[in-house]
């Protein structure tokens, strides 16, 4: 589990999974997420597609 929870699934790209989630900030916000328990990389972005180009970037260390 990443930093953030994330509510809905939108997608999944390998280990990590796009979804919504609430932002830092209190709004909706789209998330991208790895899977990999020693990885724990998540990050927080405006939109689905910047969300999907990260997680179809992510270069899984564990994985
Ligand atoms: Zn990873």
């Amino acid at each position: 589990m990443g930093l953030f929870n994330i509510y809905r699934v939108l997608h999944r790209v390998g280990q990590v999974t796009v979804g919504t989630s609430h932002g830092k900030r209190g709004h909706i916000a789209y998330v991208a997420s790895c899977a990999a328990e020693d990885c724990g990389w998540s990050a927080e972005y405006d939109n689905s597609a910047a969300a999907m180009v990260a997680a179809q970037g992510h270069r899984c260390r564990v994985y």
